[in-house]
């Protein structure tokens, strides 16, 4: 008598369908008949557990089983077993539906192309690179040339693959069909393996000669200089796309695209963020408190900005319109300029005499040894300070 099938995949009765599903994948893996070493004890335990798998994962074949049990089951519903596998699809179906995409298996272990079998043309790759641009051209726009390697269409053959005048026959390897069957016993069952021929790559055709220029691929590998727009107010990470100006395509596809990816070099003054453009700007103590034109550079020139008296380190200044155009949308983004009031290191002798009278018309007394600066030394000593 049959095994329990929930004890052949080893899972509870109350088992959810995603853990069968993980217990059928974790044991077909190490069963799989082209896998495993001992290749007719694990055909016969392969076909056990998909078996099981088969039943259990069918909402409706579960519920039978459980009310019916494993001998029950067997009785009232022949042909719900192992001769039912045909339901899957193929055999390599199977492996498509657990170990294929997102698996976390890799390429399935039949590598067929029955489905994705390659006919007719295909469109090429694209191809990205990246440009790097100084941060005034990524303001203004500009033109950048790019070496792109890629494959072009063969002239010589005009992506035929054919040299000029050859005839074109039938393929002999796979008679015209383009694929190859193979057969493959496994449980004891004649399974049809269904591969792309290699020798047309399922064109079903090949050439009396092949092209001398580029052997038959219709396409060559070049590099081409491709000139590209950047457009003003370009910024980090802006694709631009050349449609067709990718790599060629087999068989005469069409050619994929060329992707430039854009890179702004940093600037020492300006920062950009989105198309607003951020700097510093260090302004005397003087010009801070008497207030008055100051001259504030942007990306388009110098600009003279009044500031008032009194004018406070850390004060913000907005110049509406002279940040980055906008690549998606009309108009500017704009500066801010963030004022810093630069305090004097090395006076000269007029320059302390004038800024002790300062000190003297605001009543402060300083120059000398006062208490103040005594005080400061001794929290310097406190905190080890060292200056
Ligand atoms: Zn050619
Ligand atoms: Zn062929």
């Amino acid at each position: 008598m049959k095994r329990d099938y929930y004890e052949v995949l080893g899972v509870g009765k109350t088992a959810t369908e995603a853990e069968i599903k993980k217990a059928y994948r974790k044991l077909a893996l190490k069963y799989h008949p082209d896998v495993s070493p001992d290749k007719g004890e694990a055909e016969e335990k392969f076909k056990e557990i998909t078996e099981a798998y088969e039943t259990l994962s069918n909402p409706s074949k579960r519920a039978t089983y459980d009310r019916l049990g494993q001998s029950g089951f067997q009785q009232g519903a022949s042909g719900t077993g192992f001769s039912d596998f045909g339901g899957f699809g193929s055999f390599s179906d199977i492996f498509e539906t657990f170990f294929g995409g997102g698996g976390g298996f890799g390429e399935s272990p039949f590598r067929t192309q029955t489905s994705t079998r390659p006919s007719g043309p295909q469109r090429g790759p694209d191809v990205a690179v990246d440009v790097q641009v100084s941060f005034e051209d990524s303001i203004f726009g500009t033109e950048v040339s790019v070496e792109v390697p890629r494959y072009e269409r063969c002239e010589h053959c005009a992506g035929t693959g054919a040299e000029p005048g050859s005839d074109i026959k039938t393929c002999p390897s796979c008679g015209g069909r383009g694929e190859i069957q193979r057969a493959q016993n496994i449980f004891g069952a004649q399974l049809i393996r269904i591969e792309t021929c290699s020798q047309c790559q399922g064109e079903g055709k090949v050439f009396e000669t092949a092209c001398k220029s580029c052997r038959g691929a219709a396409r060559l590998r070049t590099t081409k200089t491709v000139s590209i727009k950047v457009p003003p107010g370009a910024y980090t990470g802006l694709h631009i796309r050349k449609p067709g100006e990718g790599s060629a395509g087999a068989r005469g596809g069409l050619s994929g695209d060329f992707l430039v990816v854009v890179r702004v070099l940093p600037h020492p003054i300006f920062k950009r963020e989105g198309d607003d453009i951020y700097s510093d700007l260090s302004i005397s103590v003087s010009a801070a408190a008497l207030g008055g034109q100051i001259e504030v550079p942007s990306v388009y020139g110098a600009l003279k900005v009044d500031i008032p008296q009194g004018t406070q380190g850390g004060t913000t200044i907005r110049l509406r319109d002279k940040g980055a155009p906008s690549v998606h949308r009309r108009g500017r983004g704009d500066q801010y300029t963030t004022l810093i009031v630069e305090i004097p290191k090395n006076l000269t002798e007029r320059e302390k005499v004038l800024f002790r009278e300062l000190a003297s018309l605001k009543g402060e007394t300083i120059g000398r040894a006062s208490r103040k600066a005594k005080v400061f030394s001794t929290v310097k000593d406190v905190f080890g300070a060292n200056d």
